[in-house]
């Protein structure tokens, strides 16, 4: 057994130990030391990172009690070594774990839902509870959280006796032996938990649920506590601000200069929309009913501008291209036709251009690698 410092001290980061095995696995080296500040991963929280006599340590797991640290280069056995974890990192796992378990007491209390899955990943930390949550349902958990967490209480971690065991009403996601470890934050919650925690509630600072989501029959919660809450509030606020700037607007006044953007925008398009349809008609009207192909340039113009031009110009010949030059050795194009099949005319041009395109028999669209110049030259002569 290895004797788990973290336990004793969660906030210890410097430590000796004696090295009692150190083994080659895959290239590497697994490293048992008589105790240790690394915490292994388990119970959703992944484990340390640091090093042991310089040397890093990049995964570390339990294995019957005894602590494994992966180790690129070996140690040696009997020595003593120093080993040093990387706090910052910890402590933000200590800030959201503890964190978790106040949001969970809140829930269960409140809705008598139980946690059943709890993950802290790189960008959140998810909460699965078995029962669903209304909008308000969730503000209101996230604000009695917070309540306790600025009343600063204590949280307390012990192994009770089996007797002593009997008596507590705690919160487990599975059925435990051995030893059980109590993390109990006082009125609360009671669970069961290996991981690390803050010593008082106010050190977690706030708990923000960034996003929800109906989870098998459930609700998934999406948390942020302590640090990685203010690095998201930290990222947003620059958000808004960038928005705010390029609408011109205040940061609490963006969403409705985006909602005003958008119905300008839609204004504009079905305005532009009715333009063309116009000038397509000035362009096709005094068009020769002609069994030759019609062949159109219009620079600037959209796919679906290029669709209704094509289109329409197809009523009076046996085929009409619109191509529209993108500057870049690109041009878009549309081909339709009533009188014929416009996909093997697409064929054709996609053959001739390294083109890429596709469609129905009335009309296809695509693009080719060539300027609009030389495909209007190769339809002339060709089409
Ligand atoms: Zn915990």
């Amino acid at each position: 057994m290895t004797e788990k410092l973290f336990y004793s001290d969660p906030y210890i980061s410097r430590f000796e130990a004696k090295v009692l095995s150190c083994e080659e696995t895959d290239g590497r080296f697994a490293c048992v030391l008589d105790k240790t500040a690394f915490f292994p991963t388990g119970g959703g929280q992944d484990c340390d990172r640091g090093a042991l006599d310089g040397v890093d340590i990049t995964d570390v797991y339990e294995k019957d009690g005894v602590i494994f640290h992966i180790a690129a280069s070996p140690l040696k056995t009997g020595k003593t070594v120093f080993g040093t974890i990387d706090f910052e990192r910890r402590f933000s796992f200590m800030q959201n774990h503890s964190g978790e378990h106040i949001l969970s007491g809140t829930v269960h209390s409140m809705l008598g839902y139980n946690n059943v899955g709890f993950h802290m990943g790189s960008d959140f930390v998810t909460v699965d509870f078995d029962g669903p949550m209304t909008k308000e349902q969730i503000l209101e958990a996230e604000e009695k959280t917070n309540a306790v967490i600025w009343s600063d209480l204590d949280i307390l971690t012990y192994f009770p006796s089996e007797k002593e065991l009997e008596k507590i009403d705690y919160r487990s996601k599975k059925e435990l032996s051995g030893d059980i470890r109590i993390v109990e934050i006082p009125g609360v919650d009671f669970c069961a938990c290996c991981g690390t925690h803050v010593k008082k509630t106010g050190e977690i600072g706030l708990v923000k649920i960034v996003e929800h989501m109906n989870y098998k029959g459930g609700v998934r919660l999406f948390i942020l506590s302590g640090k990685r809450a203010l690095e998201d509030y930290k990222n947003k606020n620059e958000e808004i601000y960038r928005i705010g700037t390029l609408l011109s607007r205040k940061p609490s006044y963006t969403a409705e200069g985006v909602e005003k953007l958008l119905e300008e925008t839609s204004r504009q398009k079905y305005e532009y929309s009715l333009l063309w349809k116009k000038y397509v008609s000035a362009l096709t009207e005094n068009l020769e009913n002609t069994d030759g192909t019609a062949v159109f340039c219009e620079d600037g113009a959209d796919n679906g501008s290029l669709r209704i031009l094509a289109a329409s110009a197809a009523k009076k010949c046996r085929a009409a291209i619109a191509l529209s030059d993108d500057r870049n050795g690109v041009t878009r194009y549309a081909v339709a036709s009533e009188k014929t099949d416009s996909r093997e005319i697409n064929k054709k041009l996609c053959d001739a251009f390294t083109g890429k395109g596709g469609g129905k028999e009335a009309l296809c669209q695509g693009s080719l690698h060539a300027a609009a110049d030389k495909i209007r030259e190769f339809i002339t002569t060709e089409i």
